[in-house]
């Protein structure tokens, strides 16, 4: 009978667990590990909502990567990320694309005065002039302008709440033994108290993993699709775990998003043979991998001081893993802005039809919009009276 690897209870089946977390992009999961009171608890409020601490570690990642979760839910947009040298509030939708928060008006509007607004769109700024018109105010738009920007450089701090984070990622290391070796060897062989820290937060499990950029890691061999998935595709931001002796330990390797290294003692000694599965958290349809690795000679276990000694190589390694992701995301950024102002300039080039004039304007737009862009300033399209008509 295969039972819960962290209460012993029998799985009649068990719960399903995403091996890699589901908002992390994970689309395999197990019914061979957890059962159902154990899974909810790691969702838990009581119990410190481990995997949303984890989930919410990479919102920034997951969102300017554009990372779906396992369940196909959208990649999160970050409320309130930023704001405009004019002032102006914007959200980043998927991709790190700014999406203007919806405009606000003053509370004081007093009679004869004349005020700068912002607002995301047409329809909000006609909005904003019927809210004005059931104050009872009468609002003349003296002119209104369409303002296209690139976004720059989003510039926001990792926050990685160290035990939770560790907690949830140790996990993905005791189910995907699980994966790998079956139900009855991981109850074997990790340690008690590693599930203990695991499960209940007691004893820390700053004694048993952590962050890791010290070590030396398994040098992957191969990766190959696995059989159920024959089309898979690397895309550099795999999550992997690599399981593997070494000393006298039985140490997990976690690599998530391809960068992000955690690393931690399993128990002792298993005598089974090295192994590992990853995944790739940006394909749309699961992409599993099996990974051939071998394992580093030597290992220096995590404790509860690792992270205070080596914090310097942590937040170097981690800047260094989302520098990696920041850059593949200006890349797409830049190619999917290309791509928006060709489709303008063909629609131009489509609504000028034989005349040359207008053929040739629309070209030299797109040519002035391009180069504005890449200089790195905005560009902005005179909307003229288009408001005019809510005029009172
Ligand atoms: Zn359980």
């Amino acid at each position: 009978m295969e039972k819960c690897v962290f209460c012993d209870s029998d799985l009649l089946p068990g719960s399903e667990e995403h091996v890699f977390l589901s908002a992390l992009g994970g689309k395999i999961a197990t019914y061979r590990a957890l059962c159902e009171p154990c899974n909810n608890a790691f969702a838990n409020a009581q119990t410190g909502k481990v995997d949303d601490a984890l989930a919410k570690g990479f919102d920034e990642l997951r969102n300017g990567l554009k990372i779906w979760s396992g369940r196909n839910g959208p990649p999160p947009t970050l409320i309130k990320a930023g704001t405009t040298p004019e002032g102006i509030e914007f959200d980043l939708a998927p991709g790190f694309v700014p999406v203007v928060r919806a405009g606000r008006l003053p509370n004081q509007l007093p009679v004869g005065s004349e005020h700068t607004l912002a607002a995301r769109d047409e329809a909000d700024a006609k909005r904003m002039l019927d809210i004005l018109a059931k104050r009872g105010i009468s609002a003349k738009v003296g002119s209104a302008t369409h303002v296209q920007k690139k976004v720059g450089q989003v510039h926001r701090s990792l926050s990685f709440d160290g035990p939770k984070i560790w907690r949830s990622i140790a996990k993905t290391a005791i189910v995907s033994f699980v994966v790998l070796y079956g139900n009855e060897q991981a109850r074997r062989f990790v340690s008690p108290e590693l599930r203990r820290a695991v499960r209940h937060g007691t004893p820390n499990i700053a004694n048993f993993a952590g962050w890791d950029f010290t070590n030396e890691w398994p040098a992957v061999v191969s990766l190959e699709p696995h059989s159920k998935t024959p089309q898979a595709r690397p895309s550099g931001f795999e999550h992997s775990v690599v399981i593997a002796d070494v000393g006298e330990n039985s140490v997990a390797y976690v690599t998530l998003f391809g960068g992000f290294r955690f690393s931690g003692v399993l128990g002792t000694r298993t005598h089974l043979t090295v192994r590992g599965l990853a995944i790739n958290p940006r394909a749309p349809r699961p992409a599993r991998f099996i990974v051939n690795a071998r394992a580093p000679e030597r290992y220096a276990p995590r404790y509860d001081g690792s992270l205070a000694s080596e914090q310097a190589q942590v937040q170097g390694g981690i800047q260094q893993a989302f520098g990696y992701a920041m850059q593949t995301w200006q890349e797409e950024a830049h190619a999917s802005y290309a791509e928006e102002l060709a489709n303008d300039l063909r629609a131009g080039i489509e609504q000028a039809g034989e005349s040359e004039a207008a053929r040739t304007l629309a070209i030299n737009e797109f040519v002035m919009k391009l180069a504005e862009v890449e200089l790195g300033s905005g560009w902005s399209t005179d909307l003229g009276n288009l408001f005019i008509e809510d005029d009172q």
